[in-house]
């Protein structure tokens, strides 16, 4: 694959004193819809911080939650992305594993906030991969490759959709990590390229879901960039040493929160509704396990999804949760269990260190060195 050709691995260098961290998470209320709906039950308080829960008598304040920050209905796209995503992405540009995952029921505007491509709202995907591209521009004294891959995972199977064919891709595990095994890693070289790739990969979506007579509400949608980064740090051509730093961005349009209902409208089995639920429910029990400092189990491997998101739950990367939340009272219940989701993410500690190895003609360099030292003893 793109990232672990030709290259020597070396235990990733954790740097020493790093504070832990947490998981942060953000909240973004949606501008009420006109049609049918009654606005004003998801408040933001001044100080950005604070969201108040009104219920039934639109005076009486529900439930307050606090988050590391929270977007109103006036928040613009770029602001939901300086608060939530540009930290992230510089952090993965100096090789540190980032993941922004987004989480709330249908029509909460989580696509919206991540894929968007009109000209006066783009996304937080789009503002990623631009942002990865101009610093890249700027940067004179690094080398630079950026790959993109593109995944959808419904009923536990993992459909690359960048190549529709692969629908069946297993998660695998190195020294490096996790990774899907088999994905298509397309080079890019600039944001038209990604861009291209998501339309590609969003139509395959659309594709796919139609055959299946299905809504893509029900799955989850992970964009992965990954930056490798060089720096020549001696020598030239074979003896030339190289310090690698790979970033790997996970960007995850995660599928509607709602409970599933098992009616005959919805035509679901109900092997099937707990399948297409399976790596949701599971992400929730992973992230109350990692949330609760007494919990001896995190059940990772029982979806595929958290097998995935795994190092972004508590490993090695830093995640932000942006909490996708309609402000209409027909939807509180499902923006309650949505914030409460949000609250206990906030627990979550995370443990990111910078990806840095040595390129192989290190290694290369190494070796003669031990070589010729080893001659110089059976000399003497
Ligand atoms: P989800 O992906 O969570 O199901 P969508 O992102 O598709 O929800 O949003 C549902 C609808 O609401 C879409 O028509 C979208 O354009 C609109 N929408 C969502 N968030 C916003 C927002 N912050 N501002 C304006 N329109 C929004
Ligand atoms: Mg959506």
């Amino acid at each position: 694959t793109a990232t672990s050709s030709g290259a020597a691995r070396r235990p990733t260098s954790a740097l020493p004193d790093r504070p832990e961290e947490r998981v942060k998470v953000f909240v973004r209320i949606r501008p009420t819809k006109a049609e049918g709906e009654t606005g004003g039950a998801v408040r933001a308080k001044s100080g950005s911080k604070g969201l108040v829960i009104f219920r039934e008598h639109a005076n009486i304040p529900a439930s307050e939650f606090e988050f590391d920050k929270v977007l109103g209905p006036s928040a613009s796209q770029s602001d939901v992305y300086h608060a939530a995503v540009k930290p992230i992405v510089e952090d993965v540009l100096n090789g540190y594993n980032g993941t922004l995952m987004a989480y709330g029921q249908t029509g909460a505007g989580k696509t919206y906030s991540l894929s968007s491509i009109a000209a006066d709202a783009i996304g937080m995907i789009p503002r990623a991969a631009a942002e990865v591209f101009s610093h890249i521009e700027q940067d004179g004294g690094h080398e630079y490759s950026v790959y993109m891959s593109y995944v959808q995972l419904y009923m536990e199977l993992i459909q690359d959709l960048l190549r529709p064919e692969s629908e069946n891709l297993q998660i695998r595990e190195n020294e490096g990590g996790v990774f899907v095994g088999g994905v298509h890693q397309q080079e890019v070289q600039n944001i038209t390229q990604c861009l291209h790739l998501l339309s590609l990969g969003d139509r395959n979506r659309t594709t796919a879901f139609t055959a299946l007579n299905a809504h893509s509400s029900r799955s989850h949608a992970v964009v992965m960039l990954t930056v490798i980064k060089r720096r020549s740090v001696s020598g030239t051509g074979e003896a030339e040493i190289q310090r690698v730093k790979v970033g790997k961005l996970f960007l995850v349009d995660l599928a509607g929160s709602e409970r599933l209902k098992k009616s005959k409208s919805t035509g679901l089995r109900a092997n099937e509704a707990k399948s297409i639920n399976l790596s949701l429910t599971t992400l929730g029990m992973c992230i109350n396990a990692r949330a609760d400092p007494n919990a001896a189990h995190v059940p990772f491997r029982d979806s595929k999804l958290t097998r995935l998101l795994q190092d972004s739950l508590g490993g090695n990367a830093k995640t932000s949760l942006l909490v996708a939340a309609c402000d209409a009272a027909e939807h509180v219940d499902e923006t309650l269990q949505s914030l409460q989701f949000g609250l206990r993410a906030m627990c979550v500690r995370t443990q990111a260190v910078v990806n840095e190895r040595v390129d192989y003609k290190t290694l290369h360099a190494e070796m003669i060195a031990a070589l010729e030292n080893q001659d110089r003893k059976s000399s003497l």
